[in-house]
């Protein structure tokens, strides 16, 4: 029985392998150790050859995502955040894909993982950071008042660690002329759970800024609920698994409704995203909560499609 401690990755490369070349087997087990790097909570891994078929595939996944980074062949669609009630557009999400050149347009879902595991989120997301703040901009230009006020970025734990990003933040709030107000970052709550004095400091810098934050994905984590009141949050996202079913899953329902009561007694705003049915709007209204994005409201919309949107609703708000 040998005692590993929590940060401790163990990688083997069994003998019986069909190596002859010391160097093989060295690759081997530091193929297993990535593995393992990958799977957390899971200490030793001992390597197969269909690993290898896979770690090879992620290598070249890894190189071909980190060309379409700098030949700028990610694009970002946008999910339009409605005012329930008035059911107008407050903001939009931007959301992030990859252009490829043979398998088409792939999902963050697909990509985002591997950009998170190799740090190439960072540079990723100070494009996405740069490109929707610019169509925000020229959103502001083209429609004034009726433009939304403001657009919705999603941050990565390792962005938030990136001592870089502030910087980055404020060079586009500058060269655009755009206010802190005019971004919202969405955050997960692991990155509150990790606690540290580097991300509570620059969640106060981007409160200085007026720049809003607000928890992703809220009711998936397990985390405590202080945070909501001691760091600056400004709202909760509840997440898509509790209002895509909300009319058929009385849990589901109870965990919604309790949400929007911790929210409102905490002075959070609440975006319930996920709906997928009129009867979901109607449930939610029923529970006060102000905010909602899904797909019956609308799907991720190209830039030329949320722009006609815009267009569309200024020309109803002036009619
Ligand atoms: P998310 O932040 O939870 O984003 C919402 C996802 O839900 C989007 O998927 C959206 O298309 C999808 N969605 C919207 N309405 C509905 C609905 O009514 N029903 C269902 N079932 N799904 C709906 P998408 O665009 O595939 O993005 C997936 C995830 O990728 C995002 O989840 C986010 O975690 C990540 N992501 C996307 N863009 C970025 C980015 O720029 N940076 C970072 N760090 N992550 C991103
Ligand atoms: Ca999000
Ligand atoms: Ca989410």
């Amino acid at each position: 029985e040998i005692s590993i401690s929590s940060k401790t990755l163990i990688g083997i490369a069994l003998s019986n392998l069909p190596y002859t070349e010391p160097e093989d087997f060295l690759q081997a087990a530091d193929t297993a150790l990535q593995i393992a790097r990958q799977k957390k909570g899971q200490a030793v891994t001992v390597f197969d050859i269909d690993m290898q078929t896979t770690a090879t595939a992620r290598l070249n996944l890894e190189i071909e995502l980190q060309e379409a980074i700098e030949t700028h062949k990610l694009l970002l669609q946008y999910q339009p955040i409605f005012h329930l009630d008035t059911r107008t557009i407050v903001s939009f999400e931007a959301l992030v894909r990859w252009k490829h050149p043979t398998k088409g347009i792939i999902s963050p879902n697909d990509f985002i993982p591997l950009a998170e595991e190799t740090g190439l989120i960072v540079p990723l997301g100070e494009w996405v950071i740069a490109a929707a703040c610019h169509q925000l901009k020229h959103w502001q230009t083209q429609f004034g008042e009726n433009s939304p006020a403001y657009i919705t970025i999603n941050l990565s734990n390792l962005q938030l660690q990136n001592p870089l990003l502030l910087a980055c933040i404020d060079r586009h709030l500058n060269t655009l002329e755009l206010d802190g107000q005019a971004l919202r970052f969405e955050i997960t709550e692991s990155v509150l759970m990790e606690n540290s004095e580097m991300v509570t400091e620059l969640m106060a810098q981007l409160d200085k800024r007026k720049i809003r934050l607000l928890i992703d994905d809220f009711g998936t984590g397990y985390s405590s609920l202080a945070y909501l009141q001691m760091l600056p949050i400004s709202g909760l996202k509840i997440d898509r698994t509790f209002i895509s079913d909300i009319d058929t899953n009385s849990k589901n329902l109870d965990i919604t409704t309790i949400i929007l009561i911790l929210a409102e007694q905490l002075e959070l705003e609440v975006v319930a995203e996920g709906i997928e049915k009129e009867e979901h709007i109607d449930i939610l209204r029923s529970l006060s909560c102000q905010y909602g994005q899904g797909n019956v409201l609308s799907r991720p919309l190209s830039t030329m499609d949320a722009t006609d949107l815009i267009a569309s609703q200024s020309m109803s708000l002036t009619d």
